[in-house]
Order: structure tokens, then C-alpha cells, then sequence
């Protein structure tokens, strides 16, 4: 298969190194070979560094901004230290905040909980669902679904009149993401932006696919905020980020009330509970925060810069080509594309095989040549059925009903790989 051919050959240029790179797995048909990871954009294998820098902070671990330890200053400082290299790494202005959350998913919950009241929320119907369904969480917002466009001027062109039409005018919210996790193509986010702007509506970045790919500064793209989560960057699980303009984030409730988002609670004479909450990034971090995944976020992030993005798009571009090539040798392959063939993309690529069920030909990929992959309809469902050409309203299940040789399969199989392949 010219998949694990292409994607295992080190002579491409040198990969940053990652965990997992020397994990030998068995086969069915006897013996083992080295993993070829080749599903970063589920989760992304965490650069040796960040594990390195994690490993070296362990034992001084200690609570953060609840102990007057030595260990606990320590980390206290560490939490902060990181949150201001992660604001570095977005551009972020003074007056811009940096959440820590679980993960993008959970970012764009929190994002949605503190929507002024009535919000008009403008969203691709392609986006993951993260990017789709917080907003239903809410009675009083009104969520306007926008069709596929089939072109990057069409999605401009089309969230434009969405916002033009909008009646009456109020506050507005545009969610969009910068990179497909479906077919890694690139959305035009600062044209989108700037339609945005125009309309007086607010734009949020879903960069969960494009932050491990691409620099994301915040007012290069012209974003109000801008959403991702550490293990599709290099590092491990369990933490996440929200960023951007704190008006919005402080005027609203505490996303979770507790300890550490109170400054101050107080007994009121009537027998009630008053409390003052934090106005910083705090007032959403209730509870003990995951001080080691906000440090391992920073040093994916240091790990990144210092390798620079330019030589890391350039080396993912030969990749992504040197895939594209290997696919097209494979006549029965059909590459899943919303803009075309030709449209910039990150190292995220998802094809069908004619006459072969996807879960079989991942299962196969893995059982016979230690490939991982995914198949599926990668959490994006109505995207994924308006690349099939399936019905995009059809409720059916994620997963692959078994499709009769010669059918079009009704998953999809997805390759992606980035700054460790
Ligand atoms: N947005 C996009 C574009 C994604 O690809 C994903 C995960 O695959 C998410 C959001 C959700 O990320 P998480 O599962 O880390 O919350």
C-alpha cells in the first residue's frame, strides 16, 4: 500500500521527535513492525520535549494558587508562567485572556455559556460537531446553520448575506474553523473575519486542526477568539484553551462556580450566600486546575516557535503531496474534497476505496501493515455525508453499515500526520 510507503519513509526531512515513534506492533499475518501514526488529527503523539519538560517538573508538584508552600508557589508560578507563553503564542493582547479548559470541545461550551443573552450564532453546517452543537445549548440564542459553500469565496460570500439578513440586530457570533479535520483544507478565516466585522458580529476560531500547523495569532487572523486543545498539539490529554476578548467572558456567570473563580463569599444577613468573583481568566477555572496539561500546552507551544512554522508547513506541504501522489496510484481511491483538489490544506486527508467497506480498509491498514487511521464520519457528519454524497440531513449512526462491494462506502478513511511524522 503506497500509504505506510509515503508515510514511513525518513527521508522526507526531519520530524521533531514524539512519544511512540519506536512502538512495534503485531501483525495478522505474523511478526510485528515499527507504528505508523497516521491519526495526529485525533490526537497528535506528544513531542518528546513537552514530555521531557513534564517529566522534569514532576516532583516539584504542588496545589497552585491554594498553598504557601514552596512547591506550591512553584507551581502557582508555573501555571501563570504558561498562560503567558500560550498568550504569546496567540499574539494576545493586555486586555485579551487565556482560559484554561478541558479541550476545544469544552472551550467552545464555555464560549457559548457566556453569549449575551439572545445571541445570533452564524455556523457551517460542515464544522466538527464541537463547533456546531454548544450553541443548541441554549434556548435564548438562534443558531443559523449555513450550507456547504464550494469554494473559500462562497463560504465568504454566503456568511456575508447571512449576516446582512439577520433581523433584528443584536449581538452576533460567527463560529468557524481554520482547518477541516475532515479533508484539511484551509477555511478563508481572515476573509470570514472581516464579513464578521463588517456585520458587527464576533468571530470564534475552532483552531483544534490548525494550531499544530499553522501559527495562530489572534490579531493576524483578526479573531475575537480563538479555541483549541493540547493533545492535537503535542501534547498529552486533559487540557485546553480558550482565548481572546475578556468583555463577553467577564460579564457573564462563572462557566463553574467554586473555589478559585470566587474572590470573595460572604454570609448576608438574610441567610443567603453573597459572592464577588474573579474578573481574570480565574473566573472561569473553578476547582484545582490541570497545571501540568496548562504547562505541557506551553511547551508544545515554546517547542513549536522555536522549530519555526515556516520550515514546519514547508515539510508538511512535501508530505501532504508525496500522500496525494502515493493515493492517486490507487485508481479505486477517491480523495473527499470541499474546495477541490487543489486547495491549501494541513496534513489531513480523508478518501474513500471504491468497492471496499472504510472500517474494513482501516481495520485492514492496521491488522496488516500497523497503519492507524480512522475511519468514520470523524465527528462532522452532515460534512462527511456532503462529500459522500449521501443525504447531509440523514440521522443515520456514525459508523460504517456494511456498503456491498462496488458501493460507495458510507464512512470515510482518514490519513493525518504532522510536525513528529
Ligand atoms: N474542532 C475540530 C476541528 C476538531 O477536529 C476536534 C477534534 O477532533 C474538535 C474541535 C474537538 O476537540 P476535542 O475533542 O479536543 O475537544
Amino acid at each position: 500500500m503506497s500509504v505506510s510507503a509515503v508515510a514511513t519513509d525518513p527521508a522526507v526531512c526531519a520530524p521533531l521527535p514524539v512519544l511512540g515513534r519506536d512502538v512495534r506492533v503485531p501483525l495478522v499475518t505474523g511478526g510485528e513492525v515499527d507504528y505508523a501514526a497516521l491519526d495526529y488529527a485525533a490526537s497528535a503523539p506528544a513531542l518528546q520535549r513537552v514530555w521531557d519538560d513534564v517529566a522534569a517538573y514532576a516532583p516539584y508538584y504542588g496545589s497552585v494558587h491554594r498553598g504557601a508552600g514552596y512547591l506550591s508557589q512553584l507551581s502557582t508560578d508555573l501555571f501563570e508562567n504558561s498562560r503567558r507563553t500560550i498568550a504569546e503564542f496567540l499574539g494576545c493582547r493586555a486586555d485579551e485572556q487565556v482560559v484554561f479548559t478541558r479541550s476545544t470541545t469544552d472551550s467552545l461550551n464555555l464560549l457559548a455559556a457566556v453569549l449575551p443573552q439572545d445571541t445570533r450564532v452564524f455556523v457551517f453546517e460542515t464544522e466538527h460537531h464541537a463547533s456546531l452543537l454548544p450553541w443548541e445549548q441554549r434556548a435564548d440564542l438562534t443558531v443559523t446553520y449555513l450550507n456547504a459553500p464550494r469554494t473559500p469565496a462562497q463560504a465568504v460570500a454566503t456568511l456575508e448575506q447571512a449576516l446582512a439578513d439577520r433581523e433584528p440586530y443584536g449581538p452576533a457570533l460567527v463560529c468557524v474553523t481554520g482547518a477541516s479535520n475532515v479533508t484539511g483544507e484551509l477555511w478563508p478565516v481572515r476573509e470570514l473575519a472581516a464579513a464578521a466585522h463588517a456585520h458587527g458580529a464576533r468571530i470564534v476560531l475552532d483552531a483544534a486542526q490548525l494550531a499544530p500547523h499553522h501559527p495562530v495569532d489572534l490579531a493576524e487572523l483578526d479573531v475575537d477568539w480563538i479555541a483549541f486543545s493540547g493533545h492535537k498539539l503535542y501534547a498529552p490529554f486533559g487540557a485546553g484553551v480558550l482565548a481572546g476578548r475578556a468583555d463577553w467572558l467577564q460579564a457573564a456567570e462563572p462557566y463553574l462556580a467554586g473555589g478559585g473563580a470566587s474572590r470573595k463569599v460572604s454570609r448576608r444577613t438574610d441567610g443567603g450566600v453573597d459572592v464577588e468573583w474573579h474578573t481574570t481568566a480565574a473566573r472561569h477555572e473553578a476547582g484545582s486546575p490541570n497545571v501540568i496539561g496548562a504547562y505541557a500546552i506551553a511547551s508544545a507551544c515554546k517547542a513549536l516557535t522555536e522549530a519555526g512554522f515556516d520550515s514546519l508547513v514547508a515539510r508538511e506541504q512535501e508530505l501532504i503531496t508525496r500522500v496525494r501522489e502515493g493515493l492517486a496510484e490507487v485508481p479505486e481511491v477517491r480523495v473527499l474534497s470541499l474546495f477541490g483538489d487543489d486547495a491549501p490544506r494541513v496534513g489531513v486527508l480523508s478518501f474513500v476505496v471504491d468497492g471496499w467497506n472504510s472500517s474494513h480498509f482501516a481495520a485492514a491498514l492496521s491488522a496488516e501493515y500497523g497503519i492507524g487511521v480512522r475511519d468514520g464520519l470523524f465527528c462532522a457528519h452532515p460534512l462527511v455525508r456532503t462529500l459522500l454524497g449521501t443525504d447531509p440531513q440523514d440521522p443515520g449512526e456514525c459508523g460504517a453499515p456494511e456498503a456491498a462491494p462496488g458501493e460507495l462506502s458510507l464512512n470515510a478513511i482518514r490519513v493525518s500526520f504532522g510536525a513528529g511524522t
